[in-house]
């Protein structure tokens, strides 16, 4: 069984404390893995305090959500602006890549994609790509080969900008097959490899599981016949749920499951069929998310 393993890093604390941490857990479990990098300015604060309502502080509540992301995070660009993440920390990025790890673009300014992405036009949505492009190509001394827009939120003018980069394959949605997205009814020509399991904060206090069943229930959820892909995120399992996370890896590697970096799970590209992005609700994560679809007449 293989899982593809993806690390989205959103923050200056998950890039500073987060991504060493995972890259050493990694190494000592001889496991590559995809980083996703956001490099702009570092403004998640204002984002989850954007969100505070009534589902959003009990989901605070529930996950603990001030010892899950620390404090700094909360207030990080609130009151005062967020450090450029890329400018600061550049050494800490280039030795993921160094490590063997593959390492695309997450965001420039994660918080305004999130914010914004309802209202930004092509223009926008591309100058956001080309701006954390230039800042990480600068950093890894080569243009990265794969990106994940932040929060899934993709649209079909994101699809159609991302086509612009010399990306191999783009990771922006939630489903559960590799795709090549079809807009307008042209199938476009950068693949997706969708996410197919829930994240930490999605099922942590749902449904009886703890963090006493956490990994059993992940595991259980890893199955031979499909396509699994795990999003893990440097300021969660790289910090409050390391240990947890480290024996997830024990656990799954006593079950005989590997890890890979997504980017080794694409297929053929004659085995890959046409699929169209729609915006879901899932499960305990607030606002959309963009879904994979199945595409009714085969695409063009
Ligand atoms: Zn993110």
């Amino acid at each position: 069984m293989i899982i593809g393993l993806r690390i989205d890093v959103d923050t200056y604390r998950g890039t500073r404390y987060g991504v060493p941490n995972l890259r050493n857990v990694l190494a000592e479990h001889a496991i590559r893995a995809s980083f996703f990098f956001s490099v702009g300015p570092d403004n998640m604060g204002r984002h989850l305090w954007r969100l505070l309502r009534p589902e959003f502080l009990l989901k605070m509540l529930r996950t603990k959500a001030t010892s899950l992301y620390g404090w700094d995070i909360l207030l990080k660009g609130t009151f005062w602006p967020g450090p450029v993440i890329g400018e600061r920390l550049g050494p800490i990025i280039r030795s993921v890549s160094d490590a063997g790890h593959e390492c695309g673009l997450h965001a420039w300014d994660h918080h305004a994609w999130q914010a914004h992405i309802d209202t930004m036009d092509p223009d926008d949505i591309h100058q956001s790509l080309r701006r954390g492009m230039k800042m990480l190509t600068g950093i890894l001394g080569h243009p990265p080969s794969c990106s994940a827009v932040p929060g899934w939120k993709c649209n079909d003018l994101v699809l159609m900008e991302n086509e612009k980069f010399p990306f191999h394959y783009n990771s922006d949605c939630r489903g559960n097959g590799i795709f090549y997205p079809v807009v307008k009814k042209r199938k476009l020509s950068v693949p997706q490899i969708p996410v197919t399991l829930p994240t930490y904060d999605e099922i942590i206090g749902h449904r009886g599981i703890s963090d006493k069943n956490y990994n059993d229930y992940m595991l259980s959820i890893v199955k031979p016949d499909q396509l699994n892909v795990l999003t893990i995120h440097a300021e969660v399992e790289g910090i409050s749920c390391l240990s947890m996370f480290d024996r997830f890896l024990e656990m799954a590697r006593e079950k005989g499951i590997s890890f890979v970096p997504l980017g080794e799970l694409l297929p053929e590209s004659s085995k890959t069929g046409p699929a169209i992005l729609v915006p879901k609700e899932i499960r305990g994560r607030h606002g959309w998310v963009s879904c994979q679809e199945k595409f009714p007449d085969g695409g063009s």
